[in-house]
């Protein structure tokens, strides 16, 4: 039986990625930093939330990473803990250069000092790309990141292709655009939204405060998204890959199509709120994964319209039960 080891167990993509490997027999055995209330509800919601093997300890912490590694004796480790909003990066920019910069680095000398035969996934982003140089972008296209998130991600990036060259450690990049589900947190946009549609229809909320509608971003499934993940691994050499879905929208018809599905239009609820615009926005974003679709054999299943509808269902029965 193989054992993996994640980072960020208890967001999302950490608890689609337990189930996911949960279902192909791993072991799976997470790291679950020390936070005042213990909130599993993500695994909880997959019905996994007892089939893990959790793990004190904090990326900030690598004494904690090599004991954790020490103690499971993972083949595979899927570093997705970090600092992952974007807009709370400027509120908190030392704190994400620490915990999503050089968070990446404390794992990968646990990694070197435990074991490094042990694979490892470097949980990377569109983000890198920012201020776009080219239309659409792929793993050749150049970085110009727009935020301390992103800058931050970048520092982690290169540490991680560093680290594979320096040391032939078998350590990826995937680089994923944006990706969603009913487990996104609820400051990300497309959450955001679909909550605010389900408040709506239950009438505990009456219009929904947005930025800038007018940005683009590739969207996906997250559940879709973590198969990459698993693939990056079990090729015969470590490589970078774009997860995309090859398509971009903007946040303004992601609303429609939210409100559209109960049958509101967004127009009537939608206020623009200069107040929620960034410092430096990412105005558009397109990924090209053509490299994981020929090499990986991956490509995305879920088109925006169903994901949008399953986010928008899943709200609906969550805030009903709230009523
Ligand atoms: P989430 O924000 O949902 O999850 C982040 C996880 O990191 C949580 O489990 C959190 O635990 C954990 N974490 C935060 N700080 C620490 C710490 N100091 N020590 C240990 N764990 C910590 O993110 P996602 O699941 O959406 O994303 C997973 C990864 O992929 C992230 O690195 C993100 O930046 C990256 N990414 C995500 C994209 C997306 O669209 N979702 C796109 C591209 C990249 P807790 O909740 O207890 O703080
Ligand atoms: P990001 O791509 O990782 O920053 O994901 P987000 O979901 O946080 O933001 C996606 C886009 O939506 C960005 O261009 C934001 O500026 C834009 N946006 C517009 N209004 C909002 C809002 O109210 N909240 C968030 N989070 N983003 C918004």
């Amino acid at each position: 039986m193989k054992t993996a080891f994640l980072t960020g167990i208890t967001g999302q993509d950490g608890a689609y990625l337990a189930k996911f490997l949960l279902e192909r027999g791993y072991h799976v055995a997470g790291l679950v930093p020390r936070r005042s209330t213990v909130d599993r509800w993500r695994l909880d919601y997959l019905g996994i939330v007892d089939q893990v093997e959790y793990i004190d300890g904090d990326i900030m912490d690598v004494s904690s990473l090599i004991r954790g590694l020490k103690a499971c004796k993972p083949q595979e480790v899927y570093h997705l803990a970090a600092q992952s909003f974007v807009g709370s990066s400027w509120e908190q920019p030392i704190l994400t250069a620490q915990v999503t910069g050089m968070g990446v680095l404390h794992v990968l000398e646990a990694i070197r000092e435990v074991d490094p035969f042990i694979k490892m996934y470097q949980a990377s982003s569109s983000e890198l790309y920012g201020l776009i140089q080219e239309p659409q972008q792929s793993e050749n296209t150049p970085f110009y990141p727009r935020s301390p998130y992103a800058v931050s991600k970048l520092f982690g990036y290169w540490m991680t292709k560093n680290y594979r060259e320096s040391f032939q450690m078998y350590a990826c990049n995937g680089i994923l655009f944006n990706h969603e589900s009913p487990l996104r947190g609820f400051e990300f946009v497309t959450r955001k939204v679909t909550d605010a549609v389900a408040r709506i229809v239950h009438q505990k909320q009456k219009e929904l405060r947005l930025g800038n509608i007018a940005a683009k971003r590739d969207w996906g499934f997250a559940g879709d998204y973590v198969e990459a993940m698993w693939l990056m691994l079990q090729q015969n050499t470590p490589d970078d890959f774009v997860i995309a879905t090859g398509k971009t929208s903007t946040v303004e018809e992601m609303c429609r199509i939210a409100f559209d599905y109960v049958g509101l239009n967004y127009q009537d609820y939608v206020v623009i709120d200069p107040a929620l615009y960034r410092p430096a926005e990412v105005d558009i974003l397109l990924g090209n994964p053509e490299k994981a679709k020929q090499e990986l054999g991956w490509a995305p299943k879920t088109k925006l319209e169903q994901l949008v509808h399953m986010m928008v269902e899943a709200d609906l029965r969550r805030v009903a039960k709230m009523s």
